[in-house]
């Protein structure tokens, strides 16, 4: 049994914990990390990344479907999964590498196995036995696939998980949920060609979201010939020969080669020997923290997904930055939670940031909306049926615009600036004076009138 200390053993090597346990080194700290299965975690093994170069690919076939109209004549173009596949894969190993050099040359040392707490300031290895003694210990495990009520045939549905690893591409889908990864994930194999089905519980997609936001991506995703079946459940999936058949809540029935669950996430909190060192977990088993990302154990902190804040990388990474140098560089400070932007890659994709439409007239005594829906230029040679829309929410009473909402081409890229003024405090008249960029989509954001 060792009798190792260290001042910082983080367990999770993701988004959230690889940043404070570098940071925590850098202050000075000794600092151990266990990771259990590949350095950089969710966003850069199976999340944002893998799932950010599969939207790539698929845009290139709207890409071959929208040069005609330019003049480009292009044939034989073909699409090969497993080279997309094998070349992801490459570009993930090499990131994985940075990750784990920029961990160890900051002088972290990596335990390459599962890690679980074994009281306030002890933390043990299950598969050697081994045990460490850390003056702080930073829960940073992340979170796991949902898999929702256990219908029979349940184990033949993918999630995210394993939908970055299919030996064949699935000419036939049925994805379910209405959440950020449903809808990416429909809107990536649809482009790519197959024949996609929608199935969510709701009677719209993106619960949360701005209404026109949902209402308008949903028309979208129907217009690109995406099956989308509202009020419905799974009840049961059969193997049959080639793929399985879903018989739906409402009796109907699909056959697909693919059933995607995307019905959310559950942090990883299981056996992890939280609740026995005396940590508070919410009713989802989510780590309860202070803004300081304490835990009701003063020796433990917890950031990113496992803490169920809001589950995005930045967040993770920022939660994991305050946290280092709070405890170890003498600067505390805490992240802001609120008015932060966020973009889903659904076909076409959407960046919003702000208050939606009805939580701004729930917050505020008068509410201005501006917002316009056009074709884009790019649609006009390439005879595409697509709009886009942009909508700003305005507070009435001191002109602040405190929503932003974009759905369309470049969103994404569009909602990072966007956040930016909106997080100053931009008013309207701000947004109206400055002087348009010409020909963009972004230039109709300051000539809403
Ligand atoms: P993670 O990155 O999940 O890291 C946790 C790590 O802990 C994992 O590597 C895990 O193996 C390890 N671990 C767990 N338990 C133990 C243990 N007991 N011992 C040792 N190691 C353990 N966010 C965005 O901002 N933009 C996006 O476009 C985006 N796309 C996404 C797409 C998908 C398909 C998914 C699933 C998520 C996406 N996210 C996106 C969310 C983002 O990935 C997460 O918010 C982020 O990864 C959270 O970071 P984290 O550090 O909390 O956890
Ligand atoms: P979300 O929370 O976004 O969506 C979950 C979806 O599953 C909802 O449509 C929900 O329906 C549905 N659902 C939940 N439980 C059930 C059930 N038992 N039966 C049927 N449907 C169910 O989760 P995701 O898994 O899509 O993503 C997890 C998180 O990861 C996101 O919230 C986001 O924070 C992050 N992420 C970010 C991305 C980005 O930044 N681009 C991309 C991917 C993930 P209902 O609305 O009715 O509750």
């Amino acid at each position: 049994m060792s009798s190792k200390e260290v001042d910082l053993f983080v367990i999770g090597g993701g988004s959230g914990g690889v940043r404070a346990a570098r940071i925590a080194a850098q202050h000075g700290a000794k600092v151990m990390m266990a990771e259990e299965y590949r350095m950089g975690g969710t966003c850069v093994i199976r999340g944002c990344v893998p799932k950010k170069l599969f939207v790539h690919a698929g845009r290139y076939a709207h890409d071959l479907e929208d040069m005609a109209g330019f003049g480009w004549q292009v044939s034989g173009a073909e699409f090969d999964w497993l080279t997309l596949v094998a070349n992801k894969d490459k570009e993930i190993a090499r990131l994985e590498a940075i990750y784990r050099a920029n961990a160890e040359k900051a002088g972290v040392e990596i335990v390459a196995a599962r890690a679980v707490v074994a009281g306030p300031n002890a933390v043990r290895i299950p598969s050697t036995g081994e045990e460490i003694r850390a003056r702080y210990i930073l829960v940073a495990t992340g979170a796991k696939p949902a898999l929702g009520p256990d219908i029979p045939g349940r184990e033949l549905a993918i999630t995210s998980n394993e939908a970055f690893h299919l030996k064949r591409f699935p000419e036939r889908v049925l994805v379910q949920g209405a959440g950020y990864i449903a809808v990416e994930f429909a809107g990536l194999f649809r482009a790519l060609g197959a024949e996609t089905h929608l199935v969510f519980r709701g009677d719209q997609i993106l619960r949360g979201f701005d209404d026109d936001v949902r209402a308008h991506l949903a028309a979208e995703m129907a217009k690109a010939g995406i099956h989308l079946r509202p009020g419905a459940t799974l009840a049961k999936i059969e193997a049959i020969h080639g793929g399985k058949a879903v018989t739906l809540s409402d009796g109907s029935k699909v056959e697909v080669e693919e059933v995607m669950l995307a019905i959310g996430r559950s942090p990883n909190t299981d056996g992890l020997g939280l609740q026995a060192a005396g940590v508070t977990l919410d009713k989802v088993g989510a780590v309860e923290v202070d803004a300081a990302s304490r835990t009701s154990v003063p020796s433990i902190y917890a950031v990113g997904d496992v803490t169920n804040r809001v589950n995005l990388t930045p967040v993770a990474i920022r939660e994991g930055h305050a946290f280092a140098d709070t405890i170890f560089g003498g600067t505390p400070w805490s992240v802001d939670h609120s008015g932060i932007a966020s973009a889903v890659f659904s076909e076409p994709e959407i960046g919003t940031v702000g208050l939606t439409e009805a939580g701004a007239r729930t917050a505020c005594p008068k509410v201005d909306i501006y917002k316009t829906t056009f074709r884009p230029l790019k649609a006009t040679l390439s005879g595409r049926d697509t709009r886009v829309l942009m909508k700003l929410v305005v507070d009435a009473t001191d002109d602040r615009v405190v929503g932003c909402h974009i759905v369309g081409e470049g969103a994404s890229e569009m909602i990072q600036l966007a956040a930016v003024a909106i997080g100053m405090g931009a008013r309207k008249a701000d947004f109206d004076r400055t002087v348009a960029v010409h020909p963009t989509a972004a230039e109709e954001l300051v000539t809403l009138r």
